[in-house]
């Protein structure tokens, strides 16, 4: 019989799937690897997975404990399912901007969710300090402190990275994608530059964030924002990503985002959310700059359902002064 043991089983391995109307008008290959399909529905089931593995190899977290994170929300998703396959509870602190589906799912999968304001990271009560100060005031808890905790980019090396090495046959030319902690992209480029040191890699940002410039001049000055994205973007540069091997950056607006996300639905059945949409338009730039015949290498972060009261209602867009196509 051919079966998975567990939850943390069920992660990672998701197919890397062919985007056909970008790579027909690229003349590339644009695939996007399917992270969507993690088990609980998102590419931060890799590094909750890690993290938790981690804190339990250390010691740190004990039968019984509690994991206490800061997150824009798929960590704490990750996080909740992990926790509950392994007998340990989850405190979840969230930035009162992010759409109001993750709060319900973390509450389904029983986290205590608590949503602060949203205050710039300098801000002492900032939702990711919040997190820590918290954890060390519990005993048996565990802050698992995504941003500067290494075991996040380590999952992406030690799985995202080998699973598109082997599944494009080393054929790659360029990987693309945004960064929230920066674990994806720390993780991924590290192992495919081992490989192969041409492999361009290039890190994908939405208005509103540092990192575009602290790519290209070196400085993390913030971009003019806002941008409607969620998870991706940072004010500064986090452990995880810092001294990673990165070529290049793009800069993608949310209209670009919003039309890429509305197409890919209704022309090709996919339904993605907005850090996709922005990893899709940026895999395009990428491919249009290298010319045709190609192979640039995504991450499919999640699904549009998360997002479908903000991401897919004209209403809430055109309050941005967003258009659908
Ligand atoms: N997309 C989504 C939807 C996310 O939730 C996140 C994580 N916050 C990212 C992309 C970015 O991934 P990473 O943290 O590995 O940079």
């Amino acid at each position: 019989m051919q079966v998975l043991d567990s939850f943390a089983d069920a992660v990672g391995n998701t197919p890397l799937i062919r985007l056909n109307r970008l790579s027909e008008e690229t003349g590339c290959e644009i695939l996007g690897k399917a992270e969507f399909l993690n088990p609980g529905g998102s590419v931060k089931d890799r590094a909750a997975l890690w993290m938790v593995q981690g804190h339990e190899r250390s010691g740190a977290l004990q039968p019984g404990g509690i994991v206490v994170e800061g997150t824009a929300g798929n960590t704490g998703i990750g996080l909740a399912h992990v926790c509950n396959a392994r007998g340990y509870s989850t405190v979840i602190y969230m930035p009162d901007n992010q759409s109001p589906a993750k709060v319900e799912i973390l509450q389904a999968l029983g986290a205590d969710v608590r949503v602060v304001p949203t205050v710039p990271y300098a801000n002492p009560d900032n939702y990711q300090k919040q997190a820590g100060r918290y954890a060390d005031s519990l005993p048996n808890a565990v802050w698992a402190n995504q941003f500067d905790n290494l075991a996040n980019r380590l999952a992406h090396y030690e799985s995202t990275g080998p699973e598109i090495w082997q599944q494009t046959n080393g054929k790659i030319d360029a990987f693309t994608c945004a960064t929230g902690t920066g674990g994806t992209l720390a993780g991924v480029s590290r192992y495919l530059k081992e490989q192969k040191a041409e492999v361009e890699i290039i890190l994908a940002d939405p208005m509103g964030s540092a990192l575009y410039n602290w790519v290209t001049t070196g400085d993390a000055t913030m971009t003019p924002g806002p941008s409607m994205t969620e998870g991706i973007g940072n004010s500064r540069v986090t452990d995880n990503l810092d001294g990673t091997p990165i070529d290049g950056a793009v800069q993608i607006a949310d209209q670009a985002m919003v039309t890429q996300v509305h197409r890919l639905l209704k022309e090709e059945g996919w339904f993605f959310g907005s850090s996709t949409g922005i990893n899709v338009c940026a895999a395009v730039e990428v491919a249009q700059r290298l010319g045709p015949g190609h192979v640039v290498a995504t991450i499919l972060c999640d699904g549009g359902s998360k997002y479908q009261s903000q991401l897919f209602n004209k209403d809430y867009l055109k309050e941005r002064n967003l258009v659908t196509p």
